[in-house]
């Protein structure tokens, strides 16, 4: 009885979240085309047509491949679930194994890699097609499998024993055991926090020292000034990969250092770079990364609550399309797991906006926090700079970016700074 009314549900939510999807982007499509005449005239000095125009064009295609990934995705969705893939799989393999741990791993695995290999085709086709059509792909097809292959290695040495611990304390912990697993996945988190940038990051990129000296020290005033301090300032080698420039903080603590990508030092001037770092420095000043941070740890707090009490429940996993194995000293836990990760964002999709509304007020704050600290000028010659040089279009639907964008148009964003230098 619950197992049709929670199929029923199911499907109630993943056609609104496709009908939303949908509706957003083709409103964001038409939007952005009836723009693409003309530069909007508060850019019309900064920015060439021809580049407005790419970055439409580019926009477009973006969002089109957004579609055809959500339908295949949804197949899949559905495949596994409802038209009972995952059924299959879970036979396949607790045959094969006899049960016990072996299963339960070798049923991630496999469910791993066969969303691997659906997402493959996408991934290749983003890279080498759409991305090389509007010149940013950097990339090798060695590079893209090297790649492929030490994301593999990672998920393996770092994710399994993860996945292990959780799957035991799921079965011997007793029924607090998602509060254990809590604290697992959050120690988890914070040490990943500390190893992304000395470890996991420098197999994927190379990271040197700045060593252009007057620039370091403009950022070293800049640091001093709003007194921040940091491990080190490192250029790395992002244009191995892709033309997009960027800036970023990573680590935490002792081990903060600013990682900024090669592709960006060598087309913003140095006074610009300075108000980029000054809005960066906002974010961790502000305490937008902690607060992001602990509401990322009570999200998975609530989450795994919702776990514990679904993975006893029959209907979740038939109204799923999987019959759970009833065989005395087994357990489902594996299969919870999946189920779980799979339908969640059905059900969040809707909520996502919030993320985006709190982000975009992070994004307002920071530029003020940089406004104060440089030259607002110098910050808006730097964005209209990085929106060029990443075909970011100057005209989203306004819809469309109120639900999904993390920061807010380039023109609402410029003209807070302009509003804010005239004060
Ligand atoms: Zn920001």
């Amino acid at each position: 009885m619950y197992s049709h009314a929670f199929s029923i549900l199911f499907v109630v939510f993943l056609v609104v979240t496709l009908l939303v999807r949908f509706w957003l982007a083709s409103r964001h499509i038409r939007h952005v085309l009836a723009h693409r005449a003309a530069v909007p005239a508060e850019f019309a000095e900064k920015i060439p047509l021809h580049a407005h125009q790419k970055a439409a064009d580019y926009t477009v295609a973006r969002t089109k491949f957004g579609l055809v990934s959500m339908l295949v995705s949804t197949v899949s969705l559905i495949g596994f679930t409802l038209l009972g893939g995952l059924q299959w799989l879970n036979a396949t393999i607790f045959n094969a194994t006899g049960g016990g741990m072996s299963y339960q791993l070798g049923l991630v695995i496999a469910f791993g890699l066969i969303s691997g290999l659906i997402d493959l085709p996408l991934d290749f086709y983003r890279q080498f097609r759409l991305e090389e059509r509007f010149g940013f792909n950097k990339m090798t097809v060695g590079l893209f499998i090297t790649d492929m292959l030490k994301g593999m290695l990672l998920a393996g040495v770092i994710g399994l024993p993860l996945v292990w611990v959780v799957l035991t304390l799921m079965d011997k912990a007793g029924d607090l055991w998602w509060l254990y697993a809590w604290f697992v996945w959050t120690g988890f988190q914070l040490l990943i926090m500390v190893l992304y940038p000395t470890v996991i990051a420098p197999l994927f990129n190379k990271f040197t020292p700045l060593a252009d000296e007057s620039l370091k020290s403009r950022i070293e005033g800049l640091m001093q000034r709003v007194g921040f301090a940091s491990k080190g300032l490192f250029v790395m080698d992002g244009s191995k990969r892709s033309a997009h420039g960027n800036a970023y903080f990573s680590g935490f603590g002792a081990a903060k250092r600013i990682v900024f990508f090669d592709t960006l030092i060598e087309r913003l001037a140095p006074q610009e770079i300075e108000a980029v770092l000054a809005h960066e420095l906002g974010h961790f000043k502000l305490k937008h990364i902690v607060k992001r941070i602990s509401v990322m740890f009570l999200i998975s707090l609530a989450f795994l609550a919702l776990l514990g009490y679904l993975k006893n429940q029959i209907w979740f996993y038939t109204g799923l399309g999987v019959n759970p194995i009833i065989v005395p000293g087994q357990s489902n836990d594996a299969m919870a797991l999946i189920l779980f990760m799979l339908v969640l964002p059905v059900y969040t999709f809707l909520f996502g906006p919030l993320t985006s509304l709190s982000s975009r007020k992070h994004e307002f704050e920071a530029d003020a926090f940089a406004a104060k600290h440089t030259d607002s000028r110098d910050l808006v010659s730097a964005l209209v700079k990085m929106y060029e040089d990443n075909a970011s279009t100057l005209t989203p639907d306004p819809l469309h970016s109120a639900f999904y964008d993390s920061h807010p148009p380039a023109s609402v964003r410029i003209r807070h700074l302009n509003l804010g230098a005239a004060q």
